[in-house]
Formats: structure tokens, C-alpha cells, sequence
């Protein structure tokens, strides 16, 4: 390995010369722990202490400047998981004349993006909190681009899903406990820290009960990109978008292709009448039925197959992230076992509802106690429970819905999401059925492009006294500058009136470019007025400068 960090790329002594003279240098961004990523010159790792270095010289940066503060409590989240108290990233501090006397350092030449793995075992958090998140940190530093080098400091070995890791760059990514093959002390040329939480759309309930981010920042459309990226790696042909305009013969031809996938667990959160489900689902919906299991097929062969479905269904578990890939227009249905309620366990419901990823979901739970097989005897990771008090194991099997809890070892909760389930088919197709009377149609989400009109241009206002307790405000502006270059099915602008010292206002919704209030307009009294304009009933734009007008 070390021979493939070879050296050539850089002179040994100009580094080491450089490292001595101007020590490490850090400009990061973000005003919190929580949203920054650093970017540094000369960081060093002493695998020894399995700490990473800074070196002081007259001529390092430390930006921010934290003091003491970079403990309170760290200088950034590591991973893409906020605030987690096992993946603070800090460094320690020496002068740089320490150097003489430490091992010779060796050099990483690559530029390097450093970042803690949250959870590799797992592949919807493999996605969610590492792929992406990387993905798109890699995008905003340019120079992290498909020679930079990803070094996983997380402590795990490589996973299950290493091979999604390796899509990322066109280097091998390093794990910590490789670190000390390369020498006791490492300095890395050009390493970026940190993680951009800006794709993440889900919090796993360490300080309160598990559900979407409070402030999503991302779209179907990252997602996506993501995504095609993603399998363009993996060498998988995509079949065209929706987008492509086919003649009838063509969406003939793609009727004929349509088929349901089941994507199966093998070992937990079973299935128990798969067979039966798929019979079902393959008569009722003259479709044909797939199946697909992590244990069977590999990771992009189970894209490839998912990437051109109509629908997937599956047990709500990790393997359901998969929905990424699936095409627009498709149908995800996540079933839930027993006393399990699917609306606290939504990463997967949360990702169809992004904006742009035009999928349509559908969740069944079974309310049938006696088709669930509980796991008591399994050990209490896998939800067994026989290693609580009697009392407890009672309540926790007589109670029909597991209440709300925090991650990650709530026994009632694993107990219950470990349960095999014999899926109700009858029910189970009267869901589906109902469910799919409120997709719409591919045509209806091609107009996803969400363009929001610009500030309407040059508002004013004129008044008039009619009488002592009457008077007009006419209020007229010109369209935003980008309506001129747009098709907008339908322009509307919302109008705001409030009396000067009032704190409450009249909202209108009009048509047109002008209007004269008269309704409870008084004479003699200033008004604030604002104006904005929306497309098509819910895409607002900003409101222009508040006009004063006086009566
Ligand atoms: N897994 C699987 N088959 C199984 C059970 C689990 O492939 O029968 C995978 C699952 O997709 C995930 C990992 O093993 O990537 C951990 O599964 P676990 O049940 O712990 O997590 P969950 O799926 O509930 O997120």
C-alpha cells in the first residue's frame, strides 16, 4: 500500500522544508461545529496517538480561531450525522520545531477528503449519511474531484458495501487501521475534513423521536443526478427518461416490460408467504414479479433491475434506500410489521416526497397479531427480550403499538420491528389498489421544473380621498423580469395591505397588474403594501420593496 502512496508526485524535501517553515493551515467554513468543513495544508495523523496534528509556525492559519472553544465541544462533525458525540473531529496542537524530533513524516500527495463513516454495516445509511453527503462535498471543492482520495476514520473495516465507496474516486479509499502501515506520522498536502449535511433528509431520533430533518435542503432532482452517477459507474444502462416523447408503439412496447419488484430480506423481517404475495401481485396486476435480495444478487445488479420497475415493494429496512434509483413515476411500498405505526419510521416515505423524485409510496402495516412471529429468544440486538424483568416482557407483549422512543436500543421497538410477517393479501391488495387511485399520471409530473418568478418590477401606488370615510389605494406594477422568457400556465400575484401600526393585513390574490382597493381603505392613513408574484398556485417569488402609501 505504501508504494501506492509512492512519492513521485512530490518532491520529499520541498514537503518537509514546507512543513517545517509554514507548519499546517486550516480555513474552514461554517460558524458552527455542526455545518464545517475544513480544508487544510499540512494536517498531519500520528497513527501512534490516533491523533491528527497541527503544527504552529509563524506562518500557519487556523481559521476560525476558536481558542478553548474548539472543545465545546468539537471543531467539527465528522460524519454526516449532526452533533453525534462520537464523530467530533479535533486536532492537536505542536510547534512545528517538534518536527526534528518525530519520525519522518511521510507524505500523502492525493488530495484528500477525511470523514467518519457513520454506520458502513448498513446500506441505507451507507447512502444516506455517507455516499451522498460525499458525493456532494466533493462537488463544492473542486479539487476533490476523481483522483482525491477518501480516508474513512470511523475505525470500521471496509463493510459489506465497500465497493459502493470505491465509486466515489478513482483511488482506493484508506481506512484508519491502514493509516499505520504507511509510518507513524502522515502529513496530508491538501486535505479537506468534514461532511456536507445539505442532502441529508433524515434524523435516526438520538435526541428526539426518529423523523425527517427538520429543514430539508434537498431535492429529487441531487438525489437523482446522484443517482445516474452513481449507475453510469457501475456500467448500468439506463433505459430514458420519462421525458422522451415515445410514440405508441414505443409506450406499448414499455407496458409489455412493466414489472413489479419485491425486494426480499433473507435472514430478518421475513416475509413469510412471499410465494403467495407474488402470485397475487402478479395476477391482479397482469405484471411480472421479480424478486431481489441482497444475499442473492449483487448491489448493481439489483440496480439494474430496479432502475427500469414500475414498482418495488418491500419490509421497511435498510435495503428500501434502493427507491433512489428506481424511475420516476414509480410506486414504492413499505410494509410494516406488527404494532410497528408507519408513520414514525419514515426515512424511506421521506425520500419519495423530495420534491422532483416523483415517486408515489404507499406504506401497508399488519394489524393482524396472530399473522406476526415474534423473536423473544434472539439476542435483545435482533429484539429479543427474554433478558428483561417478566413485568416488562409482559407489557411489551400485550401492547399493540410501540410508542414513540429514542434510537437505538428501545427493546419494545426491536422486538417488534424484528417480527416475520404473514402478509394479509386481501387487505394487503385493497391498500395497494386504494393507494394507486391517487397517482398521478407521468404526464402530470413532467411540469416538476419548479421556477419561481422573479420580483415584480417598479410597484406603486396612488390614493384618493373620496369622502370622510372613504378613500382608494390603486396599486399597479410591471411582471417580473423572467416571465418575459418563461410559459407559465398560470400567473397570479399576491397582494398584502396593512395599516401602518396594525400587525395584522389583507391578503388578495389577483390576476391582473393593477387594482383599486376601496373596501376598508380610510382616509388620511398610511398603508405598507406588498407585492409578489406566483406561478402556478404555489411557486412564490419574492415580495418587491414595501411601498408606504398614504390616503
Ligand atoms: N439485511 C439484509 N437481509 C436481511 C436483513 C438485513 O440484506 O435479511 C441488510 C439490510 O438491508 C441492512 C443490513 O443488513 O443493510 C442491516 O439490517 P438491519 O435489519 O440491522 O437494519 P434495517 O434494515 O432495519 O435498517
Amino acid at each position: 500500500q505504501s508504494q501506492e502512496l509512492s512519492q513521485a508526485r512530490i518532491d520529499y524535501h520541498v514537503a518537509l522544508l514546507a512543513l517545517q517553515e509554514h507548519g499546517t493551515r486550516m480555513v474552514c467554513t461554517g460558524k458552527m461545529h455542526t455545518d464545517r468543513i475544513c480544508r487544510f495544508d499540512y494536517l498531519c495523523y500520528c497513527s501512534e496517538a490516533e491523533e491528527f496534528i497541527f503544527f504552529h509556525s509563524n506562518s500557519s492559519v487556523m481559521l476560525p480561531n476558536l481558542g478553548s472553544r474548539r472543545f465545546q465541544p468539537a471543531l467539527l462533525d465528522s460524519s454526516s450525522v449532526e452533533d453525534h458525540n462520537t464523530q467530533y473531529f479535533n486536532f492537536l496542537e505542536l510547534p512545528a520545531a517538534t518536527l526534528k524530533f518525530m519520525p519522518k513524516p511521510v507524505f500523502v500527495p492525493d488530495v484528500t477528503l477525511i470523514l467518519n463513516r457513520f454506520n458502513p454495516d448498513n446500506l441505507m445509511h451507507v447512502f444516506h449519511d455517507d455516499l451522498l453527503p460525499a458525493f456532494y462535498t466533493m462537488k463544492q471543492y473542486l479539487d476533490l474531484d476523481d483522483e482525491a482520495r477518501l480516508v474513512f476514520m470511523e475505525g470500521w473495516g471496509e463493510g459489506p458495501h465497500f465497493d459502493l465507496y470505491r465509486l466515489l474516486s478513482s483511488k482506493q479509499p484508506l481506512l484508519k487501521e491502514q493509516l499505520r502501515n504507511f509510518g507513524k506520522l502522515m502529513c496530508f498536502t491538501k486535505s479537506y475534513v468534514g461532511l456536507s449535511k445539505m442532502t441529508t433528509w433524515y434524523q435516526y431520533g438520538f435526541v428526539q423521536p426518529q423523523g425527517p430533518k427538520a429543514n430539508i435542503l434537498v431535492s429529487g432532482n441531487e438525489i437523482r443526478q446522484f443517482a445516474k452517477v452513481l449507475m453510469e459507474k457501475m456500467n448500468i444502462t439506463m433505459v430514458e427518461d420519462v421525458d422522451n416523447e415515445g410514440s405508441a408503439e414505443d409506450e406499448k412496447d414499455k407496458e409489455k416490460d412493466n414489472y413489479i419488484v419485491v425486494f426480499s430480506r433473507s435472514t430478518t423481517r421475513l416475509i413469510l408467504n412471499e410465494a403467495e404475495l407474488i402470485m397475487a401481485l402478479a395476477q391482479e396486476f397482469q405484471m411480472r414479479v421479480v424478486t431481489v435480495s441482497l444475499e442473492e444478487h449483487s448491489f448493481p445488479s439489483i440496480v439494474q433491475v430496479i432502475s427500469s420497475a414500475t414498482m418495488l415493494i418491500s419490509m421497511h429496512g435498510a435495503q428500501l434506500i434502493t427507491s433512489l434509483f428506481l424511475p420516476r413515476g414509480a410506486v414504492v411500498v413499505e410494509l410494516f410489521p406488527f404494532a410497528v405505526n408507519p408513520e414514525q419510521y419514515t426515512p424511506y416515505k421521506t425520500l419519495a416526497f423530495l420534491p422532483g423524485m416523483d415517486l408515489h409510496y404507499i406504506s401497508w402495516r399488519n394489524n393482524k397479531e396472530e399473522n406476526t412471529i415474534t423473536h423473544p429468544q434472539r439476542p435483545w440486538e435482533q429484539g429479543g427480550i427474554i433478558h428483561l424483568e417478566k413485568e416488562e416482557q409482559k407489557r411489551i407483549l400485550t401492547s399493540k403499538d410501540v410508542p414513540r422512543h429514542l434510537c437505538c436500543r428501545n427493546p419494545e421497538w426491536l422486538f417488534r420491528i424484528y417480527q416475520d410477517t404473514l402478509v394479509d393479501i386481501p387487505s394487503f391488495l385493497d391498500i395497494l389498489k386504494e393507494g394507486l387511485k391517487t397517482k398521478p399520471s407521468l404526464k402530470k409530473l413532467k411540469p416538476a421544473s419548479a421556477l419561481h418568478p422573479g420580483r415584480v418590477r417598479e410597484p406603486q401606488c396612488q390614493t384618493s380621498v373620496q369622502t370622510s370615510n372613504e378613500a382608494r389605494l390603486t396599486v399597479s406594477w410591471q411582471i417580473p423580469w423572467n416571465l418575459k422568457y418563461l410559459k407559465v400556465r398560470e400567473v397570479k400575484y399576491e397582494v398584502w395591505i396593512q395599516e401602518q401600526g396594525e400587525n395584522t393585513y389583507m391578503p388578495y390574490i389577483l390576476p391582473q397588474q393593477n387594482y383599486t382597493f376601496s373596501d376598508n381603505i380610510k382616509p388620511f392613513t398610511t398603508y405598507l403594501v406588498w407585492v409578489r408574484c406566483i406561478f402556478n398556485k404555489s411557486l412564490l417569488g419574492p415580495f418587491a420593496d414595501v411601498l408606504m402609501c398614504q390616503t
